[in-house]
């Protein structure tokens, strides 16, 4: 195998990403995970049930195993976010945001879904300082805090339910007029009377010097628009797939997947697929699982082809 570069570059240290690393680093491959977190939307699990094997984990804590094993074993790990994928003859280089560059004879996309953006102006300004999404922040971090939640579904009235305990006014915005939270819920929050609802408004800017100050919302129907103080913008609007790194490489299906065949091999010849970003269905963390098990092997099997070499079966 080659020293110079990476036999394979992981993007995604989610479920599926972690899982690839652990077999590829069994087979000896020398194995990067580019990521932007460590454990991925696992980190949004409080209780994770269903996974084999422990009755009842935080999906923090199911990752920090994953992270374990595949260190282990030898994978290196680089906090980062990717922007393009290149491909030379039969090379990679997958680039980061950052600007740097790695090369690599194999990829595994395992990038999985990541919180969808309101794309309005001042949200890129403020994110991470004022602008946060799926509740990276505990509530009690929001003490005295006016806190603007924009979403309608359950995590949305969830959090705006957690935070209002601490802050001194919380906002629940969205864009029709009802709910699409379970009406329990809702009514729940609702009798409680610490969150003030505004239902058929959009966000459309967040303005502020140093911090967020305000956020400007508009009514669907009227298009008046409305400046309310807040300090925190909350986006609970769910997730999505984002590709845009690997640049039309692979093909994709309607709802921007990555097409993947039974051995999670892509359209494109050294680019493999696992996980949540795949059309595999039921987006499970078992299943993202197996997917970057079954990516890691044929990541195996595809290096031993180009060295020249049989690959392995891995049938008992
Ligand atoms: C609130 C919630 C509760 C859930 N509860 C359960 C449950 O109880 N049981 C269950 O089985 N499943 C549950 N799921 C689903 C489960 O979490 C997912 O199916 C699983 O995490 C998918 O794993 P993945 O590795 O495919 O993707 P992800 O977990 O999404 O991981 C993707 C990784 O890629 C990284 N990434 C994304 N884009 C880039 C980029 N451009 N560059 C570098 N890195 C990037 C991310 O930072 C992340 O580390 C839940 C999901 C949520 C959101």
């Amino acid at each position: 195998m080659n020293n110079d570069k990476y036999d394979v570059i992981i993007i995604g240290a989610g479920a599926a990403g972690m899982a690839a690393a652990i077999f590829t680093c069994r087979k000896k491959m020398k194995t990067l995970l580019v990521s932007i977190d460590i454990g991925g939307q696992n980190l949004l699990t409080e209780k994770e049930e269903n996974y084999p094997g422990y009755t009842e984990s935080s999906g923090t804590k199911l990752m920090k195993f994953f992270e374990t094993q595949a260190r282990k074993f030898g994978a290196e790990f680089v906090f980062g976010k990717a922007s393009k994928i290149e491909k030379t003859g039969s090379n990679f280089s997958v680039q980061l945001t950052n600007k740097e560059s790695y090369d690599c004879r194999s990829v595994i996309i395992a990038s999985g879904k990541v919180p969808r953006s309101l794309g309005i102006p001042g949200e890129d300004k403020f994110f991470g300082r004022g602008v946060i999404t799926c509740s990276s922040l505990q509530p009690q971090e929001f003490k005295g805090k006016i806190v603007a939640v924009i979403g309608g579904g359950n995590s949305a009235v969830e959090a705006a339910d957690a935070i209002s305990e601490f802050s001194s006014k919380t906002y629940l915005i969205h864009r029709r007029d009802a709910f699409r939270a379970d009406e329990v819920t809702v009514e729940n929050v609702r009798k409680k009377g610490r969150v003030e609802f505004i239902l058929n408004n959009v966000p459309v800017e967040i303005r502020g010097d140093k911090s967020v100050e305000s956020l400007i919302i508009e009514d669907v129907k009227t298009a008046a628009k409305k400046e309310i103080n807040v300090n925190f913008v909350l986006v609970e609007i769910g997730l999505m797939v984002d590709i845009r790194f690997a640049n039309g490489l692979v093909k994709t299906n309607e709802q921007n997947e990555i097409v993947v065949n039974e051995s999670c091999e892509t359209s494109c010849k050294g680019i493999f697929a696992a996980g949540d970003i795949t059309n595999v269905p039921y987006k499970q963390t078992v299943i993202s699982a197996g997917l970057g098990a079954t990516a890691g092997l044929s990541v195996y099997n595809y290096i031993m082809k180009l060295d020249g070499k049989t690959g392995a079966k891995f049938d008992w």
